[in-house]
């Protein structure tokens, strides 16, 4: 069959029409469920309803893989060790532009899409910020048509599913395949061999040259798993390529011959935890082999992935950096550097001149964090056990970038050590955002701050000799997911007000402001924000029977519990309210429900005891009814994608109070304004350009600013000197150590005091509580006057629209990437 009579059946893969789609879910549940549609239920509705909208997308998938062969097009591949996906469902639905069809096919058997979505699990293969963002980006490259592909790890177990016991977390196993994944096409015949351990051997090659390879290695398989992404109505659809472990021979067969059945497939269960479970620390490097086995695997996997298309249209090597472009989510994949090296010099024979031109020009790199701890290191010794033939590779690299480095600086010979890749010591250590930077034609920060650091200080010697490497691209989330999606009342509203345009060109917000004043305007945005606070209010009842009263201040931190996000001084403020409220219950004007959730990193023993101390704090204040009239504390457990999507358009306030320098950008702070939040929050990560975008009039910002704590530090911070002047503060630190929120255990704070006192208060908590807790009183002020606080309300969602991720991608396009929209073929 020609490809033109197969396109008939492309285009006859299901009709969008609500009709077709209530005929497509009854076919699904007979042929892929087995079961009468009859006795359908919320569950087979999910399941046969993301098998209809699959079909909708596979032919689009089709279409859109060919036209990049056919167009020869550069693609960019997005390397990430994590994409923090959600759920797929009305995403999906949206994109395709049927959610009103979806709706009216599901009203046929009885329930919303909302019902139906309730039955999809997560796809939590991710932390945080860094794995959200890398699914925003690729639905963002879906809708303006950059060709390109996500790659990553299906992981069996994604994100650990926390559960709160006596306060406290507990980490259950995320089994979010159990019952299947409707989205993925699993591609058993379409593997890749991948060689682990083994050692470098030298050899004299028949041309007689002096080679290298890499032999006796262990074998595993690498096992494509697509997801389809969908861009906005536009009929693209990219691939998320997932990558499973599989064994490379179900059987050891020497070993099963010689009747040893049970180790055969002992070796079978051990390359296949491989892609077993994402490790759940969030800027914390790992440093475990399976970590490294983890990165590797999945980088040759898509290193080789991309080879075999390039290789598909005949062109010389040094034609790939025209072809592809390797993006790295941090420095997890970078370990794709000697890996490219190694295929192009051992298995192509090109001359290591000609390899890392190549490589030179095909990689680009993006650094999320500034924070010591989490940049990665690798022990030389585990590498050269799991990589022995990349280790020395890695040398080679090292070895001529000294050169280079010598001959630009001569006679300096400390910088020498300060920028080699290989940090010298008792346990020597592979620097990999070292060899990112050495590798890559371009490395980038994620907001314009962070991208100012990173050249004062990481890689400020880098800067010197490479000064026009370094930039930043600001991140940024999807409107369709975090606005249109999530906030339906409030999306329909803008519509209604400034059209549909502002869901693919989200400058177009800035159309509202001349509304911001208008008072019938105002009062239907305040009934938007009512109808998704009590959303809320019957989610958390249903979910966790919880009850936050929808006319309270709905004031927000959710995101990665950390010491440097500093929940404890939102805590501190909290303990101060109660205080307040001990002495006169009337001293507080505003009622408020502080809201907290968010995961500690399983090994982070601080973060577990900081939800200890809120959950405890919380009991206390909850119970009491001198206070619980004004104040309240909620830890909804479990944060994830699409209880962010719940909680995020009810917030009143959104707290972003991270230590001025340490958060390289945040997308949460962006959601949040986006959906009409006003911020407090630091002089940190994009704060300061929401800050631009939505006038300083309109967002509360306090505290020190980056300069201001680096000189602070310089001085000589002492946490105790600030207590002695700030009567408030003292009292509240006085409450967490006499044990009046740990049923009088007078030690079970001790650890978080002593982060405060006696380790120094590295994230300066204290120097900031009493900028914080003014910008507190003075907010409330602002509610109060309800019309002020609705007009800021709308100028932040007005002013929000810089912080598209379609712009991101845009920057990322042009200046970094070489890229550019496909046209559509006509
Ligand atoms: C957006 C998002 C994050 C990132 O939040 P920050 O406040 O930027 O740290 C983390 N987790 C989830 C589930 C998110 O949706």
């Amino acid at each position: 069959m020609s490809t033109k009579d197969s396109d008939v059946v492309l285009e006859e893969m299901g009709g969008l029409d609500s009709e077709s789609l209530v005929e497509s879910i009854c076919q699904h549940h007979l042929s892929n469920l087995g079961r009468d549609y009859g006795r359908s239920d919320k569950f087979s509705l999910y399941q046969a309803l993301a098998y209809s909208l699959r079909d909708r997308l596979v032919g689009n998938w089709i279409k859109t893989q060919r036209s990049y062969y056919n167009r020869s097009a550069k693609s960019v591949y997005y390397l990430s060790l994590e994409f923090l996906v959600g759920k797929s469902l009305t995403s999906n639905a949206i994109n395709l532009g049927i959610e009103k069809e979806t709706e009216e096919a599901l009203g046929k058997f009885g329930v919303t899409l909302e019902d139906a979505e309730s039955a999809e699990v997560d796809a939590g293969l991710g932390n945080g910020g860094l794995g959200r963002l890398a699914s925003c980006f690729l639905d963002s490259m879906a809708t303006l048509g950059i060709p390109g592909y996500g790659y990553g790890i299906r992981y069996e177990y994604g994100i650990f599913k926390q559960a709160i016991e006596n306060g406290e977390q507990v980490e259950l196993p995320d089994d979010w395949l159990h019952s299947g994944n409707p989205w993925e096409f699993r591609r058993r015949g379409f593997v890749f061999t991948i060689g682990l351990y083994g050692r470098e051997e030298k050899y004299t090659h028949d041309d007689g040259s002096l080679r290298h390879r890499w032999t006796d290695t262990a074998k595993v398989m690498a096992m494509p798993v697509d997801m389809l992404i969908p861009g906005y109505k536009n009929g693209n659809v990219i691939n998320m390529r997932l990558w499973e472990a599989q064994p490379a021979r179900r059987f050891n067969l020497d070993l099963f011959n010689s009747g040893d059945y049970i180790r055969s497939m002992e070796d079978a269960v051990k390359t296949e935890t491989i892609s077993k479970v994402l490790y759940p620390s969030d800027k914390l490097s790992e440093g475990r082999e399976l970590r490294l086995v983890q990165q590797y695997f999945f980088v040759s996997a898509t290193i080789q992935d991309m080879l075999r298309r390039f290789e598909k249209i005949k062109l010389d090597f040094s034609e790939l950096p025209n072809r592809a472009v390797v993006h790295l989510n941090e420095t997890h994949p970078a370990i794709a550097i000697p890996e490219l090296m190694r295929i192009l010099i051992d298995e192509h024979m090109l001359n290591w001149d000609q390899a890392w031109r190549i490589c030179r020009r095909t990689f680009a790199y993006t650094n999320h964090t500034v924070m010591p701890e989490a940049l990665e290191k690798w022990s030389l010794d585990m590498m050269r056990k799991v990589l022995p033939r990349h280790v020395s590779i890695i040398f080679e690299i090292n070895r001529r970038f000294l050169e280079d480095v010598k001959n630009c600086f001569p006679g300096d010979e400390e910088r020498l050590s300060r920028m080699s890749i290989i940090e010298e010591g008792e346990y020597p250590q592979v620097r990999m955002a070292w060899l990112a930077v050495v590798g890559s034609f371009t490395v980038n920060g994620v907001s314009t701050l962070h991208g100012e650091l990173i050249k004062k200080n990481i890689f400020y010697d880098f800067v010197e000799m490479f000064p026009g490497r370094f930039t930043s691209v600001t991140n940024g989330i999807t409107p369709r997911r975090w606005l249109k999606q999530c906030n339906i009342p409030l999306s329909e509203l803008i519509t209604e007000k400034i059209g549909k345009g502002w869901v693919t060109d989200l400058s177009r917000l800035h159309q509202l402001e001349s509304l911001a004043e208008d008072e019938e305007f105002q009062n239907r945005w305040y009934d938007c924000r009512l109808k998704a606070k009590k959303k809320l209010v019957e989610y958390a009842q249903k979910e966790y029977g919880l009850y936050m009263p929808a006319d309270w201040m709905y004031d927000v931190q959710v995101k990665r519990i950390h010491e440097y996000k500093r929940q404890v001084l939102n805590v501190l403020h909290a303990i101060t309210l109660y205080c307040r409220l001990k002495k006169d219950p009337s001293s507080v004007a505003v009622p408020r429900v502080k809201i907290f959730a968010g995961k500690a990193a399983p090994g982070y023993f601080l973060a577990k005891r900081i939800i200890r101390l809120i959950n405890s704090v919380g009991a206390v204040i909850n119970s009491d009814s001198a206070v619980n009239h004004k104040l309240r504390i909620a830890f909804l457990p479990n944060y994830r994608v699409s209880q962010a999507e719940y909680i995020i358009p009810a917030t009143d306030l959104s707290e972003q109070i991270s230590l001025a320098g340490t958060e390289a950008s945040g997308t949460g702070n962006m959601k949040f304004a986006l959906n009409g939040a006003l911020t407090i929050g630091t002089l940190d990560g994009a704060n300061i350009e929401i800050m631009e975008e939505v006038g300083r009039e309109n967002i509360f910002i306090f505290g020190m600013n980056a300069d201001e704590v680096e000189k602070r530090k310089h001085e000589g911070y002492v946490s105790g000197d600030v207590v002695g002047g700030d009567s408030e503060l003292a009292e509240a630190l006085n409450l967490l150590a006499d044990g009046t929120f740990s049923e009088g255990d007078r030690d079970f704070f001790a650890p978080i005091l002593d982060s405060l006192f006696a380790e120094g208060d590295q994230y300066m908590t204290l120097a900031d509580y009493r900028a914080y807790v003014d910008a507190q009183d003075a907010l409330e002020q602002i509610w109060l006057d309800r019309k002020k606080w609705l007009k800021m309300s709308i100028l932040n969602t007005a002013g929000s629209g810089h912080f598209s991720s379609d712009r991101a991608i845009m920057e990322y396009a042009t200046s970094i990437w070489g890229v550019h929209p496909m046209e559509k073929e006509s």
